[in-house]
């Protein structure tokens, strides 16, 4: 599927622990490539089980003839495996010495060496069992946090994402072969209108992929969590509050202002969506260099926010009105709720010593995190990697647009075509003369 060259050691049969390393039930050992039969038939001196049934075997060290463990194998015959390519999976029992085993008795085994990560998932995309969306989504799955980061990453897995930027690609080609076609058989009964008709297919195609790019970054912030940067004057009780939130000690909690010199980060799973805390150093005016620093990044932090949650000192506010400039999309607490005698400022006020409000700040946050993350049914952009790629191609597709020259237009179509392609990581541009000799049946 793909006109790049095959990886390094494509035809090498590789081999790793697939589970969590450590102790557990079971661990999985996959070995994928044209010597996984062999090997497995060796370790275990019997027939291997059929195709996809589960059969129970004896493992052996080759080095001194002693057994390892009993464990289920598992085959799956290419192509129909998750690289594509011959596989077998070795269920054994999960302890480290017992892992460690086996991965050495496979390893002292020719043509077997240890996989590079992600190496099988690559070898499933090279081999076409996969996109690079679907590739990137098996990653996200495995990284996920929370339900609503989860059920993204499964619908991108199912490819529609990657069914979308095929869908874009297909039509390229389509236009992009008319336009070529002008130019490489000019003496043809190409219909007359074919440019034209390329033109009309360019505009809807960059507007479409206008209003995907345009959606609020709503795939990214739930991939990467919303990001809120928890700010305010020093003591106001931002580390206090972020522990309190957390309900682990992450943030040095200390009477004495400006000891937050750097930016910590708690991850938060909201009612199903995840939130990154950051709390930044106090902002106030600097002594040291450190804490200067520290404020250099609170603010940078601050500014490249999805939401900014600011923390006042209830007891006495005043102090840090100078040093805050609000913005009307921030979220402002007022803390210390035990101490103030008066509840006199609107917005919301809590303790992170007793606990007070916090029920309603986690209702805001999550409430917060909703809308950024809200998603419809068609299925969003998630990587920083496929909006670089989709604006390049809407740049393209603009430059095509307006171009005076049919060969000028044939170029920047192509370079669109490229970027597109980039997204799903199917970047066979011959598939252009294919279509201009499939759909134009010149007959030479
Ligand atoms: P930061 O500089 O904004 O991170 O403030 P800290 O979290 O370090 O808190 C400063 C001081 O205020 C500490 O002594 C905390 O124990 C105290 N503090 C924080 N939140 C509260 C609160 O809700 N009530 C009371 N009574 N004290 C608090």
């Amino acid at each position: 599927m793909s006109a790049s060259a095959p990886a390094r050691g494509q035809h090498e049969t590789i081999f790793a622990l697939a589970t969590a390393p450590g102790r557990a039930g079971v661990a999985v050992i996959r070995v994928s490539g044209p010597r996984a039969d062999d090997a497995l038939q060796a370790l275990t001196r019997q027939k291997l089980p059929a195709e996809r049934n589960a059969a129970l075997r004896t493992v052996f060290d080759l080095s001194n003839d002693t057994a390892i463990d009993v464990a289920l194998v598992l085959r799956f015959v290419s192509p129909r495996s998750y690289t594509g390519e011959n596989v077998v999976e070795v269920q054994s029992h999960g302890g480290p010495a017992v892992v460690a085993s086996l991965l050495g008795a496979l390893g002292a085994l020719p043509g077997l060496r240890l996989a590079e990560p992600g190496e099988f998932t690559r070898r499933a995309v090279e081999n076409g069992r996969l996109d690079l969306t679907q590739a990137e989504a098996i990653a996200d799955l495995v990284a996920a946090e929370t339900e609503s980061q989860r059920r993204q990453a499964l619908r991108q897995f199912e490819g529609r994402l990657g069914q979308v930027y095929e869908d874009w690609r297909g039509r390229l080609i389509r236009a992009a072969a008319w336009v070529e076609a002008a130019i490489d058989f000019p003496d043809e009964e190409i219909p007359t209108d074919a440019v034209q008709r390329s033109r009309q297919a360019i505009s809807d195609l960059a507007a479409e992929i206008r209003v995907h790019l345009n959606d609020g970054r709503r795939g990214e912030i739930l991939r990467d969590g919303l990001q809120v940067a928890v700010i305010g004057a020093p003591n106001a009780g931002k580390s206090s509050l972020v522990n309190a939130l957390a309900r682990r000690d992450v943030a040095i909690v200390s009477p004495l202002p400006g000891t937050t010199r750097d930016v910590i980060e708690v991850r938060l799973d909201l009612k199903g969506y995840p939130v990154v805390l950051a709390d930044t150093a106090g902002l106030r005016a600097p002594e040291g260099s450190i804490e200067e620093e520290g404020i250099r990044r609170a603010r940078a932090r601050a500014e490249a926010a999805d939401l900014r949650l600011i923390v006042r000192d209830g007891s006495e506010w005043g102090g840090d009105e100078a040093v805050l400039e609000g913005s009307p999309s921030d979220l402002v607490v007022w803390n210390k709720a035990d101490l103030a005698p008066t509840r006199s400022m609107p917005g919301l006020w809590i303790s992170a010593k007793t606990g007070e409000g916090l029920p309603e700040l986690i209702e805001q946050l999550a409430a917060r995190a909703e809308v950024g993350m809200d998603q419809g049914e068609a299925p969003v952009l998630t990587r920083a990697r496929h909006r670089q790629a989709l604006e390049l191609a809407v740049e393209s597709l603009d430059k095509a647009k307006v171009a005076k020259a049919p060969e000028l237009t044939a170029e920047y179509l192509r370079q669109a075509l490229r970027e597109i392609a980039r997204t799903t990581g199917r970047v066979d541009l011959d598939e252009l003369l294919d279509v201009v000799f499939r759909d134009f049946c010149l007959g030479k």
